[in-house]
């Protein structure tokens, strides 16, 4: 037979770690399916993923790294904001958005400098300007949407139903129509466009979105059919004549314990670190461990962190905490010291400060239940590796993933959080969980009576089908 015209990818992912972390994991992919991959992205962002990358070019697989300068003095951006989670305040997101509209035109000459010539463009469903871009070269755009199907379906059914629009207060119940399960929510726990306390920039940036989603050639998905089965058909009437590829979860392409180690990780020191936390896993029983994280981004005020962290006291088991210092941290810090919560656990919390290898925590046996703020790869994640969850969702599509976990697939028990708090809103509402539905919630998902046992049987299910999904011959 021919050979056919060599597959080119040009992949853009969005600088943020839940947005840049998954795609990277589809471009090594790709590359393994022996397409030639081309990652565009800024020198900082780079540095989280090319150990992992230098390693599979060593293998011999065709994939290379492209670095665009961040014009960051151009965009009013203090040097070392080139993602999401570097960005010293939330105040920020709009330089931000600027900078990354300020990568089209040296994108678009590096695209007619590399050889051969990209045949398709890859790039996350929020870099805009990558439509006009293919357009400009006549190849396809595929969208990399970083949500999961059942997400882009209830937000699918509240853009056309408006049904929240009829709701006279924000903690009145309402179920989403349209959706093959009964799922109810409340206004306040909206999504951005459709929160009454969205910002009116990221509203409209949110418009733009949606409208250059449509010319787009298809979509992937971080899932699997197994999983969201009725949530992909749905999604497939809604998004791309059907042209919607659920490539999950992607994290299991990380066969090498290094590669999941320095999966989204920046400090070169990281390996050493991660063998620590291993060790302190392996002294601990079995199924014993509470792992927390409340993703990348970490919004939480010093006192909320404080009481997440005296409701791990509280519940008495061994726990893992990761603390994301970029907001407020030395506040934090500095309470954490007075308080004594550290010294007091010592031996049985393990505190993380900065990157944690959350895969390899999550695979480990001891690792007993995840407290997620159900960000979608979190999730997946903790769906790969069997762990019921314990949900406590911040903002985003984050309430609707919960509903997913808990009522769904009932896999998870919700810690009680009532509504979506905006980074920039977390001063105005202050705590919003208090340690003592910590302590319930873990005790609860911990159970070892029968609705427990049973909650943690379907978690290793899914495991099962999770793996079963990316193997050979899987969905
Ligand atoms: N993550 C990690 N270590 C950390 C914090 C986060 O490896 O200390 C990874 C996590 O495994 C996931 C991603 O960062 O792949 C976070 O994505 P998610 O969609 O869960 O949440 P976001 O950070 O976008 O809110």
């Amino acid at each position: 037979t021919q050979p056919q015209k060599k597959l080119h990818f040009l992949m853009i992912p969005l600088m943020s770690q839940g947005h840049q972390i998954p795609m990277i994991d589809i471009a090594r992919l790709l590359a393994q399916r022996n397409a030639l991959v081309t990652i565009v992205t800024t020198p900082l962002n780079a540095d989280r993923f090319k150990s992992i990358i230098n390693r599979d070019i060593q293998y011999g697989l065709p994939i290379r790294v492209a670095e665009l300068q961040f014009q960051l003095a151009e965009s009013g951006l203090p040097e070392g904001s080139e993602s999401a989670d570097t960005l010293p305040s939330h105040g920020y997101l709009k330089n931000f958005i600027c900078a990354i509209d300020l990568l089209q035109q040296p994108l678009e000459q590096l695209f007619q400098e590399l050889r051969p010539t990209p045949t398709c463009i890859v790039s996350d469903k929020s870099i805009i300007w990558a439509a006009e871009t293919a357009q400009k070269f006549r190849v396809p755009r595929i969208i990399f949407d970083g949500q999961g199907c059942f997400a882009v379906s209830c937000i699918h059914h509240l853009h056309v139903s408006k049904i929240h629009e009829s709701m006279e207060s924000e903690s009145e119940p309402f179920v989403v129509p349209g959706l093959p399960d009964r799922v109810e929510l409340t206004r306040s726990q909206l999504s951005g466009a459709f929160n009454p306390r969205s910002d009116q920039f990221l509203k409209a940036m949110r418009q733009r979105v949606m409208e250059t989603e449509e010319g787009a050639y298809g979509v992937l998905v971080n899932s699997f059919e197994e999983f969201e089965g009725e949530y992909v058909k749905e999604c497939k009437k809604i998004k791309c004549e059907g042209k919607v590829w659920c490539v999950g979860p992607v994290s299991l392409c990380n066969k090498d314990d290094l590669d999941k180690a320095q999966r989204g990780n920046d400090n070169a020191k990281a390996s050493n670190d991660n063998t620590d936390c291993l060790k302190w896993l392996n002294s601990q029983a079995q199924s014993s461990v509470v792992y927390a994280c409340l993703g990348s981004l970490n919004s939480l005020t010093p006192a909320q962190m404080a009481e997440l962290g005296l409701g791990l006291e509280a519940s008495k088991r061994p726990f893992i905490w990761v603390i994301r210092g970029a907001y407020k941290g030395e506040e934090f810090e500095h309470w954490l010291k007075e308080d004594g919560l550290e010294e007091r656990t010592k031996g049985r919390g393990l505190f993380i400060r900065g990157w944690a290898p959350q895969v390899l925590i999550l695979a480990h046996p001891a690792v007993g239940a995840f407290l997620t703020h159900c960000g979608w790869n979190s999730t997946l994640e903790g769906v790969s590796a069997g762990v019921p969850m314990v949900t406590w969702p911040l903002f985003a599509e984050q309430f609707y993933n919960e509903k997913f976990i808990v009522q769904v697939k009932k896999i998870g028990v919700r810690v009680g959080a009532q509504v979506a708090v905006q980074p920039w809103e977390e001063e105005k509402f202050g705590v919003v969980v208090k340690r003592g539905q910590v302590r319930e919630a873990l005790d609860k998902v911990l159970d070892e009576g029968k609705e427990g046992e049973e909650r943690r049987e379907r978690a290793k299910k899914l495991a099962k089908a999770a793996k079963e999904a990316v193997e050979g011959g899987g969905s």
